[in-house]
């Protein structure tokens, strides 16, 4: 897959050699932290191995095309939505993220059913079509609808326990507990037991017949009542790491680019600084700091980057062994009519086989697969040119299949797996022609596959998982997700803090990182932002002065300080663009 890098970041100057924090990784969780620990006047380093911001939010231009190639969906970032919340306090002009209307069609050989964000139509329409199965429609919306409250509860609950005191843990406990009955009582059950109860007729039951988990059978309803789907801004889902990174420059931070953190150093157990290769030339750098914040995979985290038992030896297996999320495989299609021509409108297309049993519904062979199916440009006009359109085919993949995807040592990719990953797009692009439109081979100008080891590739996460661990109980109870680490101020900020995935989870691991900083080297800020978090103040009743106080109150020539730090100002530290300490500029 050919990534062309469309901003090319205007940052020649070799990074600083002295900051408070360094953050390892440019995707949504690591720019989130970076950008509240800058705004709150803290000299912050963001070293992204990749040429652009995002991670799996980054996208990319093919020809006059613009893809994503990891989002079906954004959850909680519309009005009120904690995701939201946090792009506010970060700034003015966050992007839009419109809310969609029409979700998800649940296309199978039997059947073809719309869910919108009214999902009483659906309902209605599922009684009226097997009124005999009416009780058990009715109770399975009721129940989606209280899974739905229960999320929207959860995700007011911004805040990491490890932010917490003791009083406010104690609190935040009782809370959970509420939430750990709704969710208890689905997540036990087995899909088939789950819908069994309900459903008597194999025709409703196969409209679930993909997901794993009956609270997957749920949860899209339950989020629809919440009316909790938006697409990705305009111009595509980079906008919004895009965003956060310039803001985090306008607050005086810097992120480096093409810089691949390979070791974290530690001095009595205490994390000391970063050494990169930087460049296209790879040189070597090393970054001194006091915290470092890694949104990076964790595996590699304590395997590779830090040095020999730092991380102790049970804690490494128990990681190892963790269930995490498998990896996908993205389709992205240019087409020389729109989308909407070909019949794709702005709902995700859920193309299912009723003829094949749940499991191989996510067994990553291409004839079997559940197929997501997406048509970015009838959402948003500015991803193909005029007269043009685009698609996204995604699947569940295992990194294992094909021998892995016939790549040579070390996942060298050569023409056998270029041929492979072709023939594999071919089948899935025939399944959908078939079954949705028969024109399509007929106006497709470009294909461009991204397997699993596209996406370990591009953003390092193991095995190119989409989203960490899984909130499984064994996961739970062997602490895979965490914040802390065993090394002193060494903190994580992106998925693999959380359970569960994705944007959300990436920005809610972020803030809660920055929040761990703050706690200690700014109390006053932290104060505020936790007050945020905790939707006690809102993000617009901020007074910039208070967060920043140091800045305010020292004027940068007056103590020539990195900011805030009351530590000399390297002018090293000053964004790329000749930004400069402090932030004066806003
Ligand atoms: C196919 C697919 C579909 C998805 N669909 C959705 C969806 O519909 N909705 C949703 O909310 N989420 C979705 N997700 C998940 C979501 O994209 C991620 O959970 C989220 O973006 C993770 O953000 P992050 O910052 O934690 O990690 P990442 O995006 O992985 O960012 C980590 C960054 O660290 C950098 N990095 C890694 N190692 C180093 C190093 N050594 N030195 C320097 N930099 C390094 C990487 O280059 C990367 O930029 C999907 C993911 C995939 C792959």
């Amino acid at each position: 897959m050919a990534y062309r890098p469309d901003i090319v970041p205007a940052s020649p100057a070799p990074p600083p050699e002295r900051v408070d924090v360094v953050v390892i990784g440019a995707g949504m969780g690591g720019l989130t932290a970076a950008t509240v620990l800058a705004k709150a006047g803290l000299c912050v380093c963001v070293l992204e191995m990749d040429a652009r911001p995002g991670g799996y939010l980054a996208g990319f231009r093919r020809k006059e095309f613009i893809f994503d190639s990891a989002i079906h969906w954004l959850n909680l970032c519309g009005p009120g939505g904690t995701v939201r919340r946090i792009l506010d306090f970060v700034g003015p002009g966050a992007p839009e993220t419109p809310q969609l209307r029409r979700i998800r069609r649940y296309r199978g050989d039997s059947f073809d059913y719309l869910l919108t964000n009214q999902p009483d139509e659906l309902r209605d329409e599922l009684m009226a079509d097997h009124p005999e199965q009416a009780a058990g429609v009715r109770d399975f919306f009721a129940a989606a609808r209280m899974l739905g409250d229960a999320y929207a509860d959860l995700a007011r609950r911004m805040r990491s326990p490890e932010t917490m005191s003791l009083v406010e843990r104690t609190r935040a406990g009782m809370g959970m507990a509420k939430i750990g009955i709704a969710f208890g009582r689905y997540a036990g059950s087995s899909t088939e037991a789950g819908l069994d109860k309900r459903f008597k007729t194999p025709v409703l039951k196969k409209i679930f017949c993909s997901e794993e988990r009956l609270v997957s059978c749920l949860t899209p309803v339950g989020w629809a009542y919440h009316g909790d789907y938006q697409q990705p801004p305009k111009g595509g889902s980079r906008m919004l790491p895009r965003f956060l990174a310039e803001s985090c420059e306008r607050f005086g931070g810097r992120v480096v680019y093409r810089a691949r953190v390979d070791k974290v150093l530690v001095s009595a157990r205490k994390v000391a600084g970063v050494e990169a290769l930087v460049g296209t030339r790879q040189q070597r750098h090393t970054i001194a700091c006091d915290y470092v914040l890694a949104s990076s995979d964790l595996e590699t985290l304590y395997e590779k980057m830090l040095p020999k038992g730092a991380i102790d030896e049970s804690l490494l297996g128990k990681i190892r062994e963790a269930d995490v999320y498998e990896s996908a495989v993205t389709i992205s299609i240019g087409l020389d009519v729109p989308a909407e021509q070909l019949g794709f409108g702005e709902e995700l297309v859920m193309l299912t086989r009723d003829d094949v049993s749940r499991a191989e519904h996510n067994c990553t062979d291409p004839a079997k697969s559940a197929i997501s199916i997406l048509a970015p440009s009838a959402r948003d006009k500015t991803l193909a040119p005029a007269g043009k359109g685009t698609l996204t085919f995604l699947t569940t993949a295992n990194i294992a299949y094909g021998e892995r995807w016939k790549t040579g040592p070390n996942d060298a990719r050569g023409p056998e797996y270029a041929e492979f990953k072709q023939g594999y797009a071919d089948v899935l692009i025939d399944r959908v022609a078939a079954a949705l439109s028969p024109e399509l081979r007929a106006h497709i100008d470009l294909v461009d596959v991204a397997t699993p080891i596209t996406h370990r590739r591009y953003t390092g996460n193991r095995d190119g998982s989409i989203m960490g661990g899984r909130p499984t109980r064994a996961n739970m109870r062997n602490k895979i997700a965490h914040y802390k680490t065993p090394v002193e101020n060494l903190l994580l900020s992106g998925h693999w803090a959380e359970y569960g995935g994705g944007v959300p989870a990436a920005v809610r691991a972020g803030s809660n990182a920055a929040m761990l900083v703050l706690q200690s080297a700014r109390p006053a800020a932290f104060e505020i932002f936790r007050d945020i978090l905790d939707f006690k103040r809102e993000p617009e009743d901020v007074d910039p002065a208070l967060f920043q106080p140091l800045v305010a109150l020292a004027p940068k020539k007056a103590t020539g300080a990195c900011p805030g730090s009351g530590r000399r100002w390297s002018p090293s530290c000053a964004g790329a663009a000749g930004s400069r300490p402090g932030r004066s500029n806003r």
